[in-house]
């Protein structure tokens, strides 16, 4: 793509153009014949252009209009290129997957990489996997255990229903403009439903967000409003603890009880 598009902050703007590093993500990402591949944030298609040559037929979605016509163009002789044209926020994986299942991808915009991970566990039924690259500082919170300092909310929501492996590190340099922070790769492996045993999601989201609301505090006074002596008892859990003390399945069990 030509270099005139001048990359924009508020959009997590920061393109790859280290090939070693793009070889390394797209062999990460390992589409198979039959796979339906969707990338978040094509961008300028570092990882678009190596991923259709490879895989014939890809589907992108991207908010900057300023890049879509130019993808467009640069996708037209190397396979088959479907753009959709969103917010990622808003577009239905699961409808993309058309009642099989997507391998989601992509260099996530940094800025939003938070929601855009709870929006695929939403859709997480939908997905075989995903291959993401974010600020290496969120990697290591996704696959924390309890006891780290950076195990969290977001620890705790993913490995509950997803295998999460941080893959490798990719330094500033990789990038232009340089972001000021190292960025890993990581691999999100849904878990198969029947082997997560959450009775109610949402009901299992508010026990997490409100444990690690207060994550100084015992779980008695951080879950007062939600958690009666009696639950911690069935469930197993100490009220004592903090929330950076129970494991994923510890707070399952709270949540259920
Ligand atoms: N994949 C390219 C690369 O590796 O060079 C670009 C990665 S760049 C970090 C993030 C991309 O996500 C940008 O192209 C940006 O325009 C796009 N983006 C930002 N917010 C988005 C959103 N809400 N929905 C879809 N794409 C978005």
């Amino acid at each position: 793509m030509t270099t005139s598009h001048t990359p924009k902050k508020s959009l997590g703007q920061n393109f790859l153009h280290d090939a070693s590093y793009i070889e390394r993500i797209v062999q990460a990402i390992d589409p198979r014949p039959g796979d339906r591949v969707v990338e978040i944030g094509p961008g300028q298609g570092a990882l678009t252009l190596p991923l259709l040559r490879r895989h014939g037929a890809l589907t992108v979605i991207e908010f900057d209009r300023d890049l879509v016509g130019p993808l467009a163009e640069m996708a037209a002789p190397v396979g088959q290129l479907e753009i959709i044209h969103r917010d990622v926020l808003q577009v239905d994986l699961a409808a993309l997957a058309a009642g099989g299942k997507i391998k989601l991808a992509g260099n996530l915009p940094y800025n939003i990489s938070s929601p855009i991970l709870f929006h695929a566990l939403d859709h997480a039924a939908a997905i075989t996997d995903m291959v993401f690259m974010l600020q290496k500082e969120v990697v290591d919170r996704m696959g924390a255990g309890p006891g780290s300092k950076v195990y969290g909310r977001l620890s705790v929501m993913l490995q509950a229903y997803c295998q999460v492996q941080p893959l490798f590190v990719v330094p500033p340099g990789a990038f232009r403009p340089a972001p000021k922070v190292d960025s890993a790769v990581v691999r999100l492996v849904p878990r198969d439903p029947a082997t997560i045993h959450i009775a109610d999601r949402d009901r299992f989201a508010h026990v997490v967000r409100a444990a690690f609301g207060q994550r100084r505090k015992t779980l008695r006074n951080a879950l007062r409003d939600v958690c009666s002596p009696e639950q911690f008892e069935a469930a197993g859990v100490s009220a004592d603890d903090r929330a950076e003390q129970v494991d994923v399945a510890g707070f399952v069990r709270l949540a259920n009880a």
